[in-house]
């Protein structure tokens, strides 16, 4: 008689997952935003521990309320549910919307002032267009350091930030050298900040917070140890690294996802409409979208109709595609 020995997790030995979805409201969301949530979901369901739903409304012009309406009503289609945050701030480390988290990144922003190693900059992106070598092929725009002062790192530099009354964008120096990080998916990295994006924003001219400075911060201080996402972020992480070094505070561990392209190799964006969630409600059940993305996550072969419940006992890290880029058609 042969038997099929189930792969299950053993909740009680893992170390529970703090894990946390942290979509921006700009637009619908699409298959690759789903990929992600249900990931980091299994992530945290199968070692019992909590999922934090963030919302990164940090651009006042591109965020809409109904767009996290909607957000959260396709996670709950899916059956994917958060212990913390979302719209109704449950929970004791919120406001869980970045958008009401202002005094939050003053004070941190105030400690890297405390540094030396921020600086004003009043450069346009004119400016550093300008500045960049002739064969920046690859679209990266990197800063040169043009209003980076002299005594940077020092505490002139420091009493200086501090005393700017009007500050144009903040920056924040990067060192010239490799920062290690290991990603549980696409294994060790070695990044070079200054050559990989110079010294960086973190609070623009016009008074927004840079995502870097935001996402470290939240991470932070919500106490999440686990950050899955997709890997377009997957270099920003040196940058994040770097500012949890800085910042004194301990770094979680990272997984990047790889990007879900349509079948012209095109990567998903919330204003393609073919495999957002709108047109994916038309043509599929939450099971049957849920076993398409188990399939895409390595856990079963085929595509067959599942409930996100019923993979918990079945996800493993070690089966999620190490691809940059895996391709899907829209039916
Ligand atoms: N807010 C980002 C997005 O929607 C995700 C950032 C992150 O997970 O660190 O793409």
């Amino acid at each position: 008689m042969t038997h099929t020995v189930m792969h299950t997790h053993d909740t009680s030995s893992a170390t529970p997952v703090i894990g946390r979805f942290a979509p921006s409201p700009s637009g619908r969301m699409h298959l690759g935003n789903m990929f992600t949530a249900l990931i980091s979901w299994l992530s945290v369901r199968s070692t019992g521990g909590r999922w934090i739903l963030r919302i990164e409304d940090l651009d006042p012009q591109r965020s809409k309320a109904e767009h996290t309406r909607m957000i959260e009503d396709d996670l709950q289609w899916l059956g994917l549910d958060w212990d913390e945050g979302g719209s109704d701030d449950k929970g004791e480390n919120g406001p869980y919307s970045q958008s009401r988290r202002h005094d939050i990144y003053s004070r941190y922003l105030h400690m890297l002032d405390d540094t030396g190693l921020t600086y004003s900059c009043s450069c346009t992106r004119a400016d550093i267009m300008a500045t960049q070598a002739p064969h920046q092929s690859d679209g990266r725009v990197i800063y040169q350091g043009t209003c980076r002062p002299h005594n940077i790192g020092t505490p002139e530099a420091a009493k200086r930030i501090h005393t700017t009354t009007l500050r144009a964008a903040t920056r924040l120096y990067v060192p010239d050298r490799d920062i290690q990080f290991t990603d549980r998916v696409f294994g060790t990295h070695n990044v070079n900040p200054a050559s990989n994006c110079g010294d960086f924003v973190l609070q623009r001219a016009d008074g927004a917070w840079a995502y870097q400075l935001a996402v470290v911060v939240d991470d932070a201080l919500m106490g999440v140890t686990e950050v899955v996402r997709g890997c377009d972020l997957l270099l920003s992480t040196a940058q994040q690294i770097y500012l949890y070094e800085l910042l004194n505070l301990p770094a979680p561990q990272f997984a990047h996802l790889p990007l879900i392209c349509n079948t012209s190799g095109q990567r998903l964006a919330k204003r393609d409409l073919t495999l957002n969630m709108e047109q994916l409600r038309r043509r599929h059940t939450p099971e049957s979208l849920t076993g398409l993305l188990a399939c895409m996550a390595g856990i079963i072969d085929r595509p067959k109709p599942l409930r996100a419940t019923d993979l918990i006992g079945l996800f493993d890290w070690n089966s999620v595609p190490r691809t940059p880029v895996i391709q899907i058609s829209a039916d």
